[in-house]
């Protein structure tokens, strides 16, 4: 059978898309239905016809599935942020583990049961909404004209009204209104991204959550606000607002912040905690025993062991603070340090790996592309009195090997964390010649995982465990953490 566009078809979910997108199959012929969950069936009306499959979009749900539950947030269809809020929280996270595994296995063609047999139980939340520290709002207007904030639509620019994002912090909607009321109040205009006119462009609301503390920045098309002092007085009330500025971008583009921050009010930074915790080794086969339940973060136990961190409006910084101790501590256990070490940190941020590492090792090493963070991890070392963490700045596939030809490098333990493309060849052959003891490899994208672990293995390398962290619960994404060990021949 042919399909066209604007078909009505009626079809079973069988099947889960990369980004959590329902799958359901015509004698072969499948159909990509956003929205629609496993053990739905659906109508959906055919938009576009490849070759061997179709993306439709869902009009109906004739019989919801078992793992359908009420959604939080009445926009979770049409906001960009979110993907599978309607789906159990259970199983999202083995719907993720599932992924993980299924890439290992298709992309970096390891054995089923030799997966089954290493892979631990994805780390779930314990409460899977408003894990987020930090969220940026558009400010603009609705088709009446009346000031609104919210998110933007899936792969739109236009602008959803709503300040009680399931996924954020419970100040967000506070703030916000009185971000509107004061624009209302004092005849202050929202940006608008056809004409290029108006001030308000986004609010960025970040929270530092052992701390309490809130920053408040307004990114303005403009240099200054009008009733500066008015805007100030409405928000540092806010219970936990510890700083005020303004961003300024007057550059005609989808990149939210303008470099140039100015405080209005409070700090120039929010101070935040992350807690090293010991992880209990769980049997692994429990990841793949049906009858166990997916495990749900109680063999993690605080150690006391704390690193602070100043953040600016500009600073990256992880934004499940929660999820985020968890992973990091997981990277920390696979690398089996016992303080002699000589550790590389690569794709290092600002040091949130590094400084735990340097803990326990003898020496860290962090490399990492983009400037500013370089300075924000120097900073976050001095601060806690770190003195054996050294960063270089440059891209990770460039500075690794020229320091190997040129100094003769050496690790024990070499860390990545790269972004969603996963590590540069260069990257990996530079790894491979240095020889360490272990690679842990931390990655936001499975299918990039298995790529670069096959490389890994084919070049004398042993995967020893897998484990999921859930940081972007209700979304598609999965991070997962892998530990290599050397093969010695
Ligand atoms: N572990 C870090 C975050 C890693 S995110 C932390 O928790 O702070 C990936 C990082 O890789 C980003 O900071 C990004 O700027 C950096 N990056 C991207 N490409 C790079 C490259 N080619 N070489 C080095 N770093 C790179």
């Amino acid at each position: 059978m042919e399909y066209k566009k604007n078909d009505i078809v009626t079809v079973e979910i069988t099947d889960m898309g990369h980004d959590g997108e329902g799958i359901g199959k015509i004698d072969g012929f499948a159909l990509f239905i956003k929205d629609a969950l496993i053990g739905d069936v659906v109508e959906a009306k055919v938009m576009k016809v490849m070759k061997n499959y179709a993306f439709a979009r869902l009009e109906k749900v004739l019989t919801p599935s078992s793992f359908r539950i009420k959604p939080k947030c009445a926009y979770h269809r049409q906001c960009g942020g979110c993907q599978i809020q309607a789906l159990s929280y259970e199983k999202q996270l083995e719907f993720k583990q599932n992924k993980i595994k299924n890439n290992l296995i298709r992309i970096g063609k390891f054995e089923e049961p030799f997966i089954d047999q290493i892979m631990e139980p994805i780390v779930g939340m314990e409460e899977p909404y408003h894990y987020r520290n930090k969220a940026q709002f558009p400010i603009g207007t609705d088709k009446e004209g009346n000031l609104i904030a919210g998110f933007y639509a899936g792969r739109t620019h236009s602008i959803i009204a709503n300040t009680d994002c399931a996924l954020g912090v419970e100040e967000n909607k506070e703030i916000l209104e009185l971000v509107l009321a004061y624009m209302r109040q004092y005849h202050v205009s929202a940006y608008n991204e056809t004409t290029g006119r108006g001030l308000v462009r986004h609010v960025l609301i970040r929270k530092g959550f052992t701390t309490g503390e809130i920053m408040v920045c307004l990114v303005i098309n403009g240099k200054s606000l009008p009733a500066e002092l008015e805007f100030i007085h409405m928000i540092k009330n806010v219970t936990g607002v510890a700083s005020i500025s303004i961003s300024v971008n007057k550059e005609r583009t989808n990149v939210i912040m303008g470099n140039e921050i100015r405080t209005l009010w409070g700090k120039d930074t929010i101070a935040d905690e992350i807690q090293m915790h010991y992880v209990k080794d769980v049997p692994c086969d429990c990841a793949t025993n049906k009858d166990s339940k997916v495990d749900m973060q109680n063999e993690f136990v605080a150690s006391g062991r704390k690193i602070s961190y100043h953040i600016s409006p500009l600073s990256f910084y992880q934004v499940n603070p929660v999820q985020t101790e968890k992973l990091y501590s997981m990277a920390l256990s696979y690398a089996g340090l016992t303080g002699t070490e000589t550790v590389w940190d690569l794709y290092c941020g600002i040091g949130t790996i590094s400084l735990f590492l340097a803990q326990d090792a003898k020496m860290v090493y962090g490399v990492e592309i983009v400037e500013q963070a370089i300075c924000d991890a120097r900073e976050n070392a001095k601060r806690n009195g770190i003195d054996n963490a050294q960063f270089y700045v440059g891209k990770a596939e460039e500075v690794l090997p020229e320091l190997y030809e040129k100094e003769g490098i050496y690790a024990d333990v070499i860390v990545v964390d790269p972004p969603r493309k996963g590590c540069d060849e260069k990257c990996l052959e530079t790894m491979l010649k240095m020889k360490p003891e272990r690679i842990v490899y931390v990655s936001c994208d499975s299918a990039t995982l298995a790529r670069d672990l096959r490389v890994l293995c084919d070049g004398g390398y042993e995967l020893k465990k897998v484990r999921g962290c859930d940081m972007f619960p209700m979304t598609g994404h999965v991070e997962t953490v892998a530990c290599l060990q050397r093969v010695d021949m």
